[in-house]
């Protein structure tokens, strides 16, 4: 089962991403996770990387077509993966198919996280990761808090805020997303993958993988 998500930052993409993959035991490939990766190696890609992601902005099609195709090659993809937060335009949906072609795959199920930016903003501003394992806690969020204040729930590091999760860096991004993703809806609802599934205030994390799965099964 190979599945895109589409939603903006902060709506929570990357929680339900790890739910999906734990019960399909299928690999959730983030790339914003790859670029950080690339970053953390302090290779020369590494810091042209940083640069962007400093600033919220794009990382070139280049770059991230060469770090997901090695990503998807490995033989944990061969059954299916989760990929979050590719693509965000039509170019890199084409990109897509020609990598997924290349790779004998086929893309199953567009999910689009609906979320609205006051909402977002606020769990932005809770939001803080793990810079050991990864994991994502939200302190704005009772399903989403780590049992121990601070401390990751997995590995028992220091949890820390991301460097682009401020105020400002967050509108750009959010903008940059409303700009360029959404004729990407367009380009999945004419291709019959669209799933939509709203976010509200009161939704717990449970609450939106509930909708998820329901959405997904209904094929
Ligand atoms: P994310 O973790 O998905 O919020 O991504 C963090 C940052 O990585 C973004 O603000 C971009 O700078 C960069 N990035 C992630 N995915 C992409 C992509 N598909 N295209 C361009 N840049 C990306």
């Amino acid at each position: 089962m190979n599945t895109i998500f589409i939603a903006p930052p902060a709506a929570g993409k990357g929680t339900q991403a790890k739910f999906l993959s734990e019960e399909f035991n299928i690999p959730h490939i983030s790339t914003g996770d790859l670029l950080r990766e690339e970053v953390n190696l302090g290779t020369e890609l590494g810091d042209k990387i940083k640069n962007n992601l400093d600033k919220g902005e794009f990382v070139t099609d280049d770059i991230i077509t060469e770090l997901l195709t090695s990503r998807l090659t490995k033989p944990d993809c061969d059954y299916g993966c989760i990929l979050d937060g590719y693509p965000r335009n039509i170019t890199q949906a084409k990109l897509l198919e020609d990598i997924f072609d290349k790779l004998d795959k086929e893309l199953d199920n567009v999910l689009f996280l609906d979320i609205d930016l006051d909402l977002a903003l606020k769990r932005m501003q809770g939001r803080i990761v793990c810079p050991k394992c990864g994991t994502s806690y939200n302190i704005n969020n009772e399903s989403l808090k780590p049992k121990k204040d601070g401390i990751c729930d997995k590995c028992a590091t220091e949890l820390e805020k991301r460097n682009d999760d401020n105020e400002e860096t967050f509108k750009n991004r959010f903008n940059v997303y409303l700009d360029k993703t959404s004729e990407l809806l367009d380009y999945y609802d004419k291709l019959g993958l669209l799933k939509k599934i709203e976010i509200n205030n009161s939704d717990s994390a449970a609450d939106t993988y509930l909708k998820i799965k329901k959405v997904i099964n209904s094929d």
